[in-house]
C-alpha cells in the first residue's frame, strides 16, 4: 500500500467489523501503521468481546513429550536431541500412564502430545526402540500413548510434527483434536543460513498439505505462526491469509497460536531478536482481524509473562495449554503462570477466566469432527469441568 494512502488506514480498520475481510495489503499497512497501534488493537479487542464475549479460556493440561529425538534441526529449537545425548529421552508406556493420571487428578483435561518429527528415519537405535515396543513409526506409538492418555481420564491433543493422512486418520480415533504450527509460509526460511536450512519438514509446502487432508479428514486443528525467527511482516500476513483460506474451504481451525521466538543462550539462532512485546501484540491484533472470528486466536502465557494485560488488550481470547503438573519442555525456563493470578489479571481487564477442552465447543456437535468413540468422554469432561468457571483444583496445585 502507498504512503499517500495510510490515510484511509482508520476506514480500513472498520472493515473486520462490518463483516469485510482485510486484503493482504491491507494488513500488511496496519501492521506497519506504528501511529495507527492504539486504534489496531482497540478494533481487534472489540471484534474479540463481539464474538466471544467477555471470557477468555484456558486447557489444564498434562505435556507428554513422549519422545524429544527429532530428525529435523531448527536452529531456535532446544527441546530435541540425538541419541545417546544424557538429556534424550523417549517415554515408556508405564510413564506415560503415571503422568496421565497424575494430571487428571490435579484437574487436567487435556494430554497434550508433544513430540519430536519422524526421529525413526533418522536413528537406527530408536527404531529398535520402537520395534521393542510393538510398533513401526513414532505415530503408532502416539496411539498409543493416547489410549493411556484416554484410559486415564484426559483427551488427548497430538502435536507429532508433520503426519500423513493415514496417520491422522488412525490418530483422530483417538484425539479430540491435532494440531501443527504453520509457522511461517515462507520457503525463504528453509533456504541457507536460515532457521528452518536443516529441518526438511518445515517444508511450507508440505505443512500446508498437512493441514489441508486435516480439512479433508474433519479434523478440529490448531496450528499457528512463529514470529521472531527471521521472516518479514509481510510473511506474517502472508501466513495469516494462508490459514484463513484453509479455514474457509474447510472450517476446521479452531485455534491458531500466535507465538513469540525467545532467545536461548544454547541455540544456533542464538542471534535472533526477540519480538518485543509490542511486535507481539501487534501480531496478535491483526491475527484476530485476518482470521475468521469465530477462530480462537491465544499467545502463550509464560512466553510473556510481564504482558498479559497488552495481551488481552490486543484481542486474545485463549491462552492455550496451561498445566499445574509438568513444564513447558519445548521452553522449559519460562514457567506457566499461576492460574488464580492470570485469572486476576483477566478480572482486571473486565473478563473471567474459564477452563475449556482441547476441542472447541463449535466442533463437538459438529457432524464428523468428533470421533463417536470419544464423544461419551468429551460430554463427561463438559457435565463436570470443560467450560466451567476457572477450576479450584488447577489454581491451587499450580507451583
Ligand atoms: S522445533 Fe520441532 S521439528 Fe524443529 S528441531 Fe525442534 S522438535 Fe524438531
Amino acid at each position: 500500500m502507498q504512503l499517500a494512502a495510510r490515510p484511509r488506514l482508520r476506514e480500513v480498520l472498520a472493515k473486520p467489523l462490518a463483516g469485510d475481510d482485510l486484503t493482504g495489503a491491507e494488513a500488511l499497512a496496519l501492521l506497519e501503521a506504528s501511529e495507527l497501534l492504539p486504534a489496531l488493537l482497540e478494533t481487534a479487542a472489540a471484534q474479540r468481546d463481539r464474538v466471544w464475549g467477555r471470557v477468555v479460556t484456558y486447557s489444564p493440561k498434562v505435556f507428554l513429550p513422549v519422545t524429544n529425538l527429532c530428525r529435523d534441526r531448527c536452529t531456535y529449537c532446544t527441546f530435541r536431541k540425538d541419541p545417546g545425548d544424557p538429556d534424550a529421552w523417549t517415554m515408556s508406556p508405564e510413564e506415560i500412564h503415571v503422568w496421565a493420571t497424575r494430571g487428571r487428578a490435579l484437574g487436567c483435561m487435556e494430554a497434550l502430545m508433544c513430540l519430536g518429527d519422524k526421529p525413526e528415519l533418522a536413528y537406527p537405535s530408536y527404531r529398535t526402540l520402537l520395534a521393542d515396543l510393538g510398533h513401526r513409526t513414532t505415530a503408532e506409538y502416539v496411539f498409543q500413548a493416547c489410549e493411556i492418555a484416554l484410559n486415564g481420564g484426559l483427551l488427548p491433543h497430538t502435536n507429532a510434527g508433520l503426519l500423513t493422512a493415514d496417520e491422522m486418520t488412525r490418530l483422530k480415533a483417538v484425539n479430540v483434536s491435532l494440531g501443527l504450527m504453520l509457522e511461517n509460509v515462507s520457503p525463504r526460511l528453509r533456504g541457507r543460513g536460515q532457521v528452518h536450512q536443516w529441518a526438511p519438514d518445515k517444508e511450507p509446502a508440505l505443512r500446508l498439505r498437512m493441514l489441508r487432508e486435516a480439512g479433508e479428514l474433519q479434523i478440529p486443528f490448531t496450528t499457528g505462526l512463529l514470529i521472531g525467527i527471521g521472516e518479514t511482516l509481510a510473511e506474517r500476513v502472508e501466513t495469516l491469509v494462508a490459514i484463513r483460506d484453509l479455514h474457509r474451504t474447510y472450517g476446521h481451525i479452531q485455534e491458531v497460536i500466535v507465538q513469540n521466538f525467545r532467545a536461548k543462550p544454547t541455540i544456533r539462532a542464538a542471534d535472533l531478536a526477540e519480538p518485543s512485546a509490542t511486535d507481539l501484540a501487534r501480531t496478535v491484533a491483526i491475527a484476530r482481524l485476518i482470521l475468521d472470528p469465530e477462530v480462537s486466536v491465544q499467545a502463550p502465557p509464560n512466553l510473556s509473562p510481564a504482558d498479559h494485560a497488552l495481551l488481552l488488550a490486543a484481542g486474545l481470547n485463549d491462552w492455550g495449554g496451561i498445566s499445574p503438573l509438568t513444564p513447558d519442555y519445548v521452553n522449559p525456563e519460562a514457567p506457566w503462570p499461576h492460574v488464580a493470578a492470570l485469572a486476576a489479571t483477566c478480572r482486571a481487564a473486565g473478563y473471567t477466566l474459564r477452563e475449556r477442552l482441547a476441542i472447541y465447543p463449535a466442533y463437538i456437535d459438529r457432524p464428523g469432527y468428533l470421533a463417536p468413540a470419544l464423544r461419551a468422554r468429551v460430554q463427561a469432561l463438559v457435565a463436570t469441568d470443560g467450560g466451567g468457571p476457572m477450576g479450584e483444583s488447577l489454581s491451587e496445585g499450580h507451583p
